[in-house]
C-alpha cells in the first residue's frame, strides 16, 4: 500500500495574502507564502480521497492536475473548510452518482443547511452537487487506502484528524485528547496546525505547535493552517530540521 499525500492548501481561514493587507514585495515573490484555504488530498493507488474542501477547491484541484475524487471527508463545517462543496458537482456528474461523504452526524446537518438544494429533487438535466452523507466510521477504506479518523478538541467543536500508514493529518486543533495521543506514535510525517505566533483559542500557536510536535515527534512535522506570520523561508532558517512548514503543492509519501 503506498500512495501520496498532497496539501491543496497550508492557509489559515484568511488565506494568505489576506485580503486588504498590502505586503512587502520581498513577502509576495515566494510562491510559498501564497496559501489558499486547508485541503489535502490523498492519493491512494487505487483512487483519490479529499480531505476538507476549501474555497479554492477547484482551484486547488485544477493547479494539482487531480481529475477524479472517490469520497470525501469533512474534518470541521467552518466556512474555510466546506465553501468548495459545490464543486463536488463536477465529479458527480462525471460519475453520474452522489459522492460518499464522511464526517460526524452534527456536521452532516450543517451541511444540508448551508446547501439545501444539494438534497433537494430537480428537473432532469438540472445538476447539483449530490452527497452521500455517512458517519465517518474509525475506520474508511477507499482508493485503496485505509484511514484512521480520530476526533481533536477545535476550541468548543471537534475536529476529525486521520492517519494512513505511517502519515497523519491534524488540522485546526487546540487539543489532543490523551486517548489519541497512543495513534500518533510511530509517525514518519505528521502535518499539524500552528495558526499563528501569538496564542489562539481555538488553535493551537507556534510555540505550542513546537511543543506537541516534539512530544509526538513524528520523524518530520509540517506545519500548516498559517497566517501571514509566517514568511516561508525566513521562519525555515529557524526551525530545527525536523520541522517545516507546509506550502501548498507540498507532496508526501504515504
Ligand atoms: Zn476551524
Amino acid at each position: 500500500m503506498s500512495g501520496t499525500a498532497i496539501i491543496l492548501g497550508s492557509g489559515t481561514s484568511n488565506g494568505v495574502p489576506t485580503l486588504g493587507i498590502e505586503y512587502p514585495e520581498e513577502f509576495l515573490a515566494n510562491p510559498k507564502n501564497h496559501r489558499t484555504r486547508c485541503s489535502v488530498l490523498l492519493q491512494g493507488p487505487e483512487g483519490n480521497v479529499l480531505v476538507d474542501c476549501a474555497p479554492e477547491m477547484r482551484i486547488q484541484m485544477v493547479r494539482e492536475n487531480i481529475l477524479d475524487i472517490e469520497a470525501v471527508l469533512i474534518t470541521h463545517t467552518h466556512a474555510d473548510h466546506v465553501m468548495g462543496m459545490d464543486d463536488i458537482r463536477a465529479f458527480c456528474l462525471k460519475y453520474e452518482k452522489p459522492i460518499p461523504v464522511y464526517t460526524s452526524p452534527q456536521y452532516q446537518e450543517d451541511i444540508k443547511r448551508i446547501f439545501p438544494y444539494a438534497f433537494q429533487q430537480f428537473p432532469k438535466g438540472i445538476w447539483v452537487p449530490r452527497m452521500d452523507l455517512r458517519d465517518a466510521p474509525e475506520w474508511i477504506e477507499h482508493g485503496g487506502m485505509k484511514i484512521r479518523t480520530f476526533w481533536v478538541e477545535h476550541g468548543q467543536i471537534p475536529c476529525m484528524g486521520l492517519r494512513v500508514n505511517n502519515f497523519a493529518y491534524i488540522t485546526d486543533v487546540s487539543h489532543i485528547p490523551a486517548d489519541v495521543m497512543p495513534l500518533l506514535e510511530g509517525l514518519d510525517v505528521l502535518v499539524l496546525d500552528a495558526v499563528r505566533l501569538r496564542p489562539h483559542p481555538n488553535h493551537f500557536h507556534f510555540e505550542k505547535s513546537l511543543e506537541v510536535a516534539q512530544e509526538i515527534g513524528a520523524k518530520m512535522t509540517y506545519f500548516t493552517h498559517l497566517c501571514d506570520d509566517y514568511d516561508h523561508d525566513k521562519t525555515e532558517l529557524t526551525l530545527p530540521p525536523q520541522i517545516r512548514l507546509a506550502f501548498d503543492g507540498l507532496r508526501i509519501p504515504l
